[in-house]
């Protein structure tokens, strides 16, 4: 016995369709294939829906199809491929089933998974550190996005601090260091700088520069590929021309805060929005 499927115009067995009361023979007008087609679409549309929308705020109240109660939306856990965006039972009815449905674990069970994993480690241990490898490889701006990040969050005060970005030369090795340090220090550290190189230095660059640790970081890693050691990059006079010219839009001129702190009448000073370097400049070169 076979059917023809109404929308891919297939001829298919029966065991093709999924069943459905409502129809003549019992099955379903279109193929399996064809409904899983439907309905990822279905779900998709809904997830690009909810991307500009919140499912709490747009349906209030819901029934749950597990206890019948008609609860408060935030009773239930988001589902985004759902036309409504919201889960079919309240959080409730789905940890209680969850809860009965969990094999609890003892220190014995712990103990045994705790020793297959260790094997597979052992037996694999080259293949999950080429895979590890490969991944910090393909997201190497997705690791260090994140870390600035996570690094802004723990020091907040980085954002609106001021301080010194400069690019010396070294002469005639084509080595130019790229550098940050404060207003105060900066005098200093060019001497220090001076005092333990045998070759001159000259200043390329350098300015008043809000964020000076994020801005420098970038430009270290923008530049990567041509790190000669540490802080020092062997690069053209168009690339250093390049870098100055980047520089120059994010130079700021207001005076420092931690040099002139100017309070306002509640007692709190004036934060200093933070500058959003243009995103073309921050793309890593392809080597
Ligand atoms: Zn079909
Ligand atoms: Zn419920």
């Amino acid at each position: 016995m076979t059917k023809i499927c109404s929308k891919c115009k297939e001829e298919k067995g029966l065991g093709e369709f999924y069943k459905n009361k409502s129809c003549k023979d019992g099955l379903q007008l279109h193929c399996k294939k064809c409904e899983s087609f439907r309905k990822t679409a279905y779900s998709n549309k809904n997830i690009e829906y909810w991307k500009n929308h919140d499912p709490y705020k747009e349906k209030l109240v819901k029934k749950c199809s597990s206890c019948k109660k008609n609860l408060h939306s935030t009773y239930f856990y988001t589902n985004l491929s759902k036309k409504c965006g919201l889960g079919f039972a309240c959080k409730e009815c789905i940890k209680k089933y969850q809860y009965s449905h969990v094999k609890v674990m003892t220190e014995q069970d712990k103990e045994v998974r705790r020793k297959q994993c260790r094997q597979y480690y052992f037996e694999h241990r080259e293949e999950i550190n080429l895979m590890r490898k490969k991944y910090d490889l393909d997201h190497k701006e997705e690791r260090r996005m994140y870390w600035k990040q996570q690094n802004r969050r723990k020091n907040p005060h980085l954002l609106t601090e001021i301080g010194i970005v400069y690019i010396l030369q070294e002469r005639g090795t084509g080595y130019y260091k790229i550098g940050k340090s404060k207003e105060s220090e900066f005098k200093n550290r060019i001497c220090h700088l001076q005092c333990g190189n045998p070759r001159k230095l000259i200043l390329s660059f350098s300015g008043k520069i809000q964020d000076p640790s994020g801005v420098e970081h970038d430009l270290h890693y923008k530049y990567s590929q041509y790190n000669g050691h540490g802080e020092w990059f062997k690069l053209t006079p168009e690339t250093v021309e390049e870098i100055i010219t980047y520089l120059k839009t994010q130079e700021t001129f207001t005076t420092s805060i931690s040099d002139s702190p100017q309070p306002l009448k509640n007692g709190y000073f004036t934060p200093i929005p933070p500058l959003i370097p243009p995103l073309a400049f921050l793309t890593p070169l392809q080597v």
